[in-house]
C-alpha cells in the first residue's frame, strides 16, 4: 500500500456508518486507511454496537479512539464546539503518521480544515446526505445574503432555487430556520466546503442527475469554483446480523408482503403518536415490522440514550395480541439493512435520513416518508418529486399523523394499482444503484478518478 489517507466521521452514527464503507473502499484498491474516532459525550449503545461490529468485521482498517479533550472543556455538550475542540487530539494524531496523503472528513468537522492546512494534507469532505442537498446547502449562503426577510417568515410559500425542485422553506432544516448563532455556524460550514480539495458524496449519478449537473457546472455557489464532486455511492452496510428474533419472523412471511417502519438511529414519538400508528396499521390489514422507542421527554437531548419501551403502556391495550398473525414490534433497534433486504419485505416506512433512503433504494423497495428531524424534510421532497420513489404521510409536519392516513397510505403502496407502479419504479432504480458500483458504473469510475487525482 502507497498510499495513507484518514477518515474523519466526527459524531453520529449516520455519519460513522457510511464512512466505514468508505473505508472498504479504499481498502480494496489498495489504500492504508485509519478512521479517527470521536467517542460521543453520552455513551450510546449503538455508537459502540457500530464501532464493535466494523471493527470485527473489517480487520483491515485501523480503528483509532481520539482522546477526548481537556475535562473541563468536555463538559461542553454542544456538538460543532465539541468537534472544534477535537481538533487539537486530531492534529497530535495526524502528526504522529508517517505519511498522510489525504483527510477525508464529515460535513460537521469543518474545523478540522485548518488542521489539515497547517500539516500541508490534501482534505476532503465525505457528504453523509446526498446531492441534492448539497446542492442546496452551498447555496443558502448566498441566497439569504439577497434575501431581504428570513426563511421563518415564507412559511409554507414554495422556495424556487435553480438548483433544487420547488420546496417549502418550512422544508429547511430547523436549524437553518432558527436565524440564530447556530444558523450562522452552518451557514458558514456551508462556506467551508469550498476550501476542500474536493467532495465525495454518497450517491448515485442516475439518482440525483439534476442536483449532481447543478454541482458540476458550479451553479451552487455563485462567484466561487465548486470543488470536484466525485459521487461514489451508494455505499451502505452489507447486513451481517443473521441471528435476531425478526428475521426468523420474517422468514415465515410471503414475499414482499411486510411494511417495515423505522425512524433512524435517533428518530421518536409521543405515546400519542404511537397509538395513532398502531391503530392505523391494525386496520391496514398489512403485514408490518415495527421498530418502537420510548418516548423521549424534553429533559433529554437528541441522542440521549432511552430506556426499553414498555409496550404493553404505550401501545393500545390487546394492540399485541390482536395482531401477533400480522405484525412484530420490535423494541428500539432492527438490523435495519438486513429486515429491508429480506424477501418479505414490501414497503419501507422512513424518515429520510439519508443512510435509511439509500438502504430502501438498494434493497429495491418504495418508501412512504415520514420525514422527522434535520434535512429529511428536504429529502422527502426530492424522494417524492425528483426520484419519484416515494409517497408522503400528510401530517409529518403537523401535530400527529393520524392513524387514517397510516393505513390509508400503507394500503396505496401495498396494494393499489398506483403503489404496484412506485413498486416497479423502485425496483428499476436498485438495478441502477447496481450498476453504478460495478466495473464501468459511474461510481465505480469517479472514485478511480478521486484515487488518481489524490
Ligand atoms: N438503523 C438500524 N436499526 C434501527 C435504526 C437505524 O440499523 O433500528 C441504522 C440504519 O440502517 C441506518 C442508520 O441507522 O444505517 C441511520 O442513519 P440515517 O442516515 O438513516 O438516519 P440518522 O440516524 O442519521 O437520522
Amino acid at each position: 500500500m502507497d498510499k495513507t489517507v484518514v477518515l474523519y466521521p466526527g459524531l453520529g452514527v449516520g455519519h460513522l456508518t457510511p464512512m466505514v464503507q468508505l473505508a472498504k473502499l479504499f481498502v480494496q484498491h489498495g489504500v492504508a486507511v485509519t478512521v479517527a474516532l470521536v467517542e460521543p459525550q453520552v455513551e450510546l449503545a449503538s455508537f459502540s454496537a457500530v464501532v464493535a461490529r466494523a471493527a470485527a468485521t473489517n480487520p483491515s482498517v485501523t480503528f483509532h479512539v481520539l482522546p477526548p479533550p481537556a475535562p473541563a472543556a468536555e463538559a461542553r455538550r454542544e456538538r460543532l464546539d465539541y468537534l472544534r475542540l477535537m481538533d487539537a487530539p486530531l492534529r497530535d494524531f495526524l502528526r504522529s503518521l508517517p505519511a498522510v496523503h489525504a483527510l477525508v472528513i464529515d460535513m460537521f468537522c469543518s474545523g478540522s480544515l485548518d488542521v489539515a492546512a497547517e500539516l500541508g494534507i490534501p482534505a476532503y469532505f465525505f457528504f453523509a446526505s446526498g446531492a441534492s442537498f448539497l446542492a442546496v446547502f452551498l447555496n443558502l449562503p448566498s441566497v439569504m445574503a439577497n434575501m431581504d426577510t428570513s426563511f421563518a417568515e415564507l412559511g409554507d410559500s414554495p422556495l424556487r432555487l435553480p438548483v433544487a425542485p420547488p420546496f417549502k422553506a418550512t422544508d429547511l432544516p430547523k436549524v437553518i430556520l432558527d436565524n440564530d448563532e447556530g444558523t450562522k455556524a452552518i451557514l458558514r460550514m456551508s462556506e467551508r466546503i469550498a476550501e476542500s480539495n474536493g467532495i465525495l458524496i454518497n450517491t448515485f449519478d442516475a439518482l440525483e442527475a439534476r442536483a449532481v449537473r447543478a454541482l458540476r457546472e458550479g451553479l451552487c455557489i455563485p462567484g466561487r469554483p465548486t470543488p470536484p464532486v466525485y459521487c461514489i455511492g451508494p455505499l451502505v452496510t452489507e447486513g451481517g446480523d443473521k441471528k435476531h428474533e425478526c428475521l426468523e419472523w420474517l422468514d415465515a412471511q410471503p414475499d414482499n408482503s411486510v411494511t417495515f417502519l423505522s425512524f433512524g438511529s435517533l428518530g421518536t414519538f409521543s405515546k400519542k403518536q404511537l397509538l395513532e400508528i398502531a391503530v392505523g396499521l391494525e386496520k391496514s390489514g398489512q403485514r408490518f415490522l415495527w421498530v418502537v422507542r420510548s418516548p423521549s421527554s424534553d429533559e433529554q437531548s437528541i441522542g440521549d440514550p432511552l430506556p426499553e419501551p414498555d409496550l404493553d403502556t404505550l401501545l393500545p391495550e390487546g394492540f399485541l395480541e390482536r395482531t401477533k398473525d400480522q405484525g412484530l414490534v420490535v423494541k428500539s433497534w432492527a438490523p435495519q439493512v438486513e429486515v429491508l433486504g429480506h424477501r418479505a419485505t414490501g414497503a419501507f416506512v422512513t424518515h429520510c435520513g439519508w443512510n435509511s433512503t439509500l438502504e430502501g433504494i438498494v434493497a429495491g423497495l418504495p418508501l412512504i416518508c415520514w420525514p422527522l428531524y434535520a434535512e429529511q424534510r428536504l429529502n422527502k421532497v426530492f424522494i417524492v418529486e425528483e426520484m419519484k420513489l416515494g409517497v408522503v404521510l400528510r401530517g409529518y409536519d403537523e401535530e400527529v399523523v393520524k392513524a387514517e392516513e397510516v393505513e390509508a397510505k400503507v394500503r396505496w403502496v401495498m396494494d393499489s394499482e398506483g403503489g404496484r407502479g412506485l413498486r416497479e419504479h423502485a425496483a428499476a432504480e436498485k438495478s441502477k444503484a447496481v450498476q453504478a458500483l460495478n466495473g464501468g458504473g459511474s461510481s465505480q469510475a469517479a472514485f478511480v478518478e478521486f484515487l488518481n487525482n489524490l
